[in-house]
């Protein structure tokens, strides 16, 4: 992550919401964009020197090539769809829909995109990792507007973690329904709604999260707080005093406990949420991998990393073979499929000029096209399963890209693959990009050695899927 950022502009970022930004083309950058996890919401970056907050809807420049983000997410896709045959996600842009005699490739000229239509899509944001990516980009593309529009009406923003203790030993369900019901109260007590109405919150995003470490499962809720006026980094400190004993015991009703120093977090919105809305839902944190391979990263940083593991890099390691882990992302599917990941308070969007109220649906944001789709090209029903298998969905799309819309390689492509009619498909692991595939054994024993399997260690050969 370069930490760069600069100021949105440009028919790309109205019509796919990212644009790579130039190094110091922002008229307002900011500093920050070095966490290395979703769940380090501690780091307050410096504020910038105008003392405006810096959420103006700018993006970060996009770290690594969107054709080898892809490919990752069609494998792990794959992976899923072992792990969870009965579910919507085993079919997704894997079975032609209903009756259409082909598969349609689309290609956006704006945002130098393609992808499939006419294809079953699962619009799944805890089970499928390509579902997942469209989805929270669009969700991300909205907080980034609603961030900039609340600061141009002269407002400002907290972004709130809510945690509470947990055990290894704990289920899932327990520490899942525990949190949500203890939310639910909080959200409904008198007491917190006149706190919001004394800080002046115009309405705040509420997005759920889990991640397995050591101690278990770790539910957890971000909550940006839309604030009407102009607050600085002391002023949310007292806020959050505020906010943690309502939290307190809303949580111990049910039974949850807590510390001080975890339990609510409030942070500025700097520098931390552009990191956070950046990554938010964007695959495992590769960074790690990429890192060790290219050579300067330090131990420390490696380890730091592995802390929690998000599902979808439980996701990962069970591609490369380890059975527990793939246990654990169907339990996890089990119990957040169907919940909603990202939740808007009723009437801000309506404040900060945002269409719709409820928003769009998980299902029809994986769908939806870019504006400007066209036709590129079409694959024969009785083809498509030559071409799907074996990482053949992504390096299709990524070939009309490279060519710009022009379908001749890719049709070329496709009749290879009919020719050759590969019946028997390569391991989910060899389909990984090498310094991914390369570094996850390591990654796996220093899991392995922070214990937080606490018993007989996984084999990454046992279960291959
Ligand atoms: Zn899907």
């Amino acid at each position: 992550m370069s930490g760069v950022v600069g100021a949105v502009g440009g028919p790309k970022a109205a019509a796919c919401g990212r644009v790579r930004v130039a190094p110091g083309g922002g008229e307002r950058a900011v500093s920050g964009g070095t966490s290395p996890s979703l769940v380090n919401t501690t780091n307050v970056a410096d504020p910038p020197s105008d003392g405006a907050v810096a959420v103006s809807g700018a993006v970060p420049e996009e770290t690594y090539d969107f054709a080898s983000l892809r490919r990752e997410r069609y494998v792990l896709q794959e992976t899923a769809r072992s792990l969870l045959p009965r579910h919507r996600v085993a079919g997704c842009l894997w079975h032609v829909s209903g009756v259409s005699a082909v598969v349609e490739v689309m290609y956006s000229k704006v945002c130098e995109r393609a992808r499939y239509r006419s294809l079953m899509t699962c619009g799944s944001v805890w089970a499928c990792p390509v579902c997942a990516a469209r989805i929270t980009e669009k969700r991300a593309e909205e907080l980034r507007a609603a961030l900039a529009k609340n600061t141009e009406l002269g407002g400002s923003a907290g972004f709130a973690t809510f945690t509470v203790s947990h055990k290894h030993e704990d289920s899932l369900q327990t520490v899942l329904e525990g949190f949500l019901a203890s939310f639910r109260y909080l959200t409904s007590k008198p007491s917190y709604k006149r706190l919001r109405a004394r800080w002046g919150v115009r309405g705040s995003v509420r997005v759920l999260e889990v991640t397995y470490g050591r101690n278990g499962w770790h539910v957890h809720a971000h909550v940006l707080f839309f604030f009407e006026g102009k607050h600085d980094a002391g002023d949310v400190v007292g806020f959050e005093a505020e906010l943690f004993p309502l939290w307190e015991s809303a949580a111990a009703r049910h039974s949850l406990t807590m510390s001080r120093e975890r339990g609510v977090q409030v942070v500025l919105a700097y520098g931390t949420v552009e990191d956070y809305v950046a990554k938010y839902g964007h695959g495992p944190r590769w960074e790690v991998p990429r890192e060790m391979t290219k050579g300067h990263i330090k131990r420390g940083r490696s380890v730091d990393g592995l802390k929690h593991l998000t599902p979808w890099e439980m996701l990962a390691f069970a591609a490369a073979g380890d059975v527990r882990c793939g246990a654990r992302f169907r339990e996890c599917v089990e119990h957040f499929d169907g919940k909603a990941q990202l939740g808007w308070s009723p009437g801000l969007r309506a404040s900060l000029g945002l269409d719709g109220d409820p928003p769009e649906s998980d299902h029809a944001l994986a769908t939806a096209g870019e504006k400007d789709d066209d036709p590129a090209g079409e694959i024969q029903r009785d083809h498509w399963p030559s071409v799907r298998v074996n990482g053949g969905r992504a390096r299709l799309l990524q070939l009309v890209e490279e060519d710009g819309g022009d379908f001749g390689r890719a049709a070329a492509f496709v009749a290879a693959r009919v020719a050759a009619r590969p019946a028997v498909a390569r391991r989910n692991l060899d389909l990984l990009p090498p310094e991914i595939a390369a570094a996850l054994p390591a990654m796996h024993a220093e899991q392995t050695a922070r214990n937080c399997w606490r018993g007989a260690a996984p084999s990454l050969s046992a279960g291959e899927v």
